[in-house]
């Protein structure tokens, strides 16, 4: 495959770079601390075309292809913290698609155009308590009075949802219909009845916010009903592909960074008389990480090639062979990354289970790849399937 990069995508590449080196991983390990890191973030990702890049001119955006997203995934973990790198991507690959795939002129205009500039902080909320995997089970319910929707219910583990701006929410419109009852809306976060709950404190991603969030007789104005009633699982189908692509081309590059400060360690640590890398073990383990990661990248690359010549060049839905690749692609980068993650900390020793070494962060932060936006074993379950077995 020839590379997908023209000089365009490699300027924005070094846009992102350059931001995310200078004015991010400077704060690391205070956001990291605290828990939470500034609005400004979203404001300065907006102003310099983060989120609006592979996004349509009409919509706010610059009009690229999906191979500027790719490039930016690629850099953003070079902030050094996979909860900031998340955040962002759920701005603008996760909570928004959808909008610019179903929403009116009046939506883009009120919430896509808005979170592409960095002024509203968008959040997805699916993901339920007793429903995460198993998206055809949420239980929160919106019913139609009037000219509104009165939606109750709760949803948890949601990305930016302290501080949403306004959520892209799941709901179901018809309980008894399963697959065939879900309707996506767009909530501002000032709605009466909408409730922040627990924010919740995880293991890794410490500078991500996790919400959960309750809904108590929220009303919302059924102008903000995103597409037809009953189809939102569909369109989440669809939405998750770009999510779990990005989340593949963004893990790939983060597992380069730690092959490459263990391979810096490894230069500098000397053990009975010589540096690590002079051992023949670790070289030979080194070679072959690379090689799995290489793989892998080549792997999300024939997704994202699939989705970028399935929305972008034909304009169409994406096609069950996309998907496919899409979903391969999750299951082999998780396991590929997990263990890229495992051996270069213990290239480090100790010192790799020390937080001064950034080592120690990226290996509990990638922990989350195998389980958020589609668990491997989910994938593997819905693969078969799409392989008629
Ligand atoms: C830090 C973080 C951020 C998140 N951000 C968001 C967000 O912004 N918005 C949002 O909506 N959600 C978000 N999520 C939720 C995430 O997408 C879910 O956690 C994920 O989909 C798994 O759902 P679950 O946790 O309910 O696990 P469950 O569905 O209960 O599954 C538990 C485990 O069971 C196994 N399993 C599930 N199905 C099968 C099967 N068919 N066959 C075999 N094994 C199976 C898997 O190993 C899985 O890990 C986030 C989660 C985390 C931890």
């Amino acid at each position: 495959m020839a590379s997908p990069f023209t000089e365009e995508h490699q300027q924005f590449r070094r846009t992102v770079r350059l931001f995310c080196e200078r004015e991010l991983a400077p704060h690391a390990v205070e956001w990291e601390r605290d828990e939470s890191f500034p609005d400004w973030v979203f404001r300065r990702a907006g102003e310099l075309g983060i989120f609006g890049a592979h996004y349509p001119k009409e919509v706010g955006g610059a009009g690229g292809d999906y191979w500027f997203s790719v490039a930016k995934s690629e850099e953003l973990p070079r902030c050094g913290m996979a909860g900031v790198s998340m955040a962002l991507l759920v701005q603008s690959d996760m909570a928004t698609p959808v909008i610019h795939d179903l929403g009116s002129a009046e939506q883009k205009e009120e919430f896509l155009a808005p979170a592409l500039r960095g002024e509203k902080i968008a959040a997805l909320a699916v993901s339920e308590p007793a429903a995460g995997s198993d998206v055809a089970s949420i239980e929160t319910v919106a019913r139609r009075d009037g000219d509104d929707y009165v939606i109750d219910g709760a949803k948890t583990f949601i990305t930016n949802g302290t501080r949403a701006g306004f959520l892209v929410l799941l709901a179901k419109t018809d309980p008894r219909a399963g697959a065939h009852g879900c309707t996506f809306f767009l909530v501002p976060g000032d709605t009466k009845g909408l409730r922040v709950g627990k924010k919740l404190r995880k293991i890794g991603n410490h500078s991500s916010d996790t919400a959960e969030l309750h809904f108590e007789e929220m009303r919302v104005p059924a102008r903000y009903r995103l597409g037809e009633e009953n189809m939102g699982f569909k369109y989440l189908m669809q939405n998750f592909q770009s999510e779990r692509i990005i989340a593949c081309t963004s893990a790939v590059s983060n597992g380069a960074l730690m092959i490459e400060a263990a391979i810096a360690y490894a230069r500098d640590r000397k053990t009975f008389g010589k540096p690590l890398i002079e051992r023949e073990y670790w070289q030979h383990k080194l070679v072959d990480l690379t090689a799995k990661l290489e793989a892998a990248r080549a792997l999300s690359y024939r997704g994202a090639e699939g989705y970028n010549d399935d929305k972008y060049l034909a304009r169409r839905d994406v096609s069950r062979e996309t998907v496919k690749l899409i979903s391969l692609a999750k299951i082999f980068v998780g396991d590929v990354v997990s263990e890229v993650a495992d051996q270069c900390l213990q290239l480090h020793g100790g010192w790799g289970y020390v937080e001064e070494f950034p080592i120690a962060r990226a290996w509990r932060d990638q922990r989350l790849f195998r389980i958020g936006g589609g668990a491997t074993e989910t994938l593997r379950y819905y693969v078969a399937k799409l392989m008629g077995f």
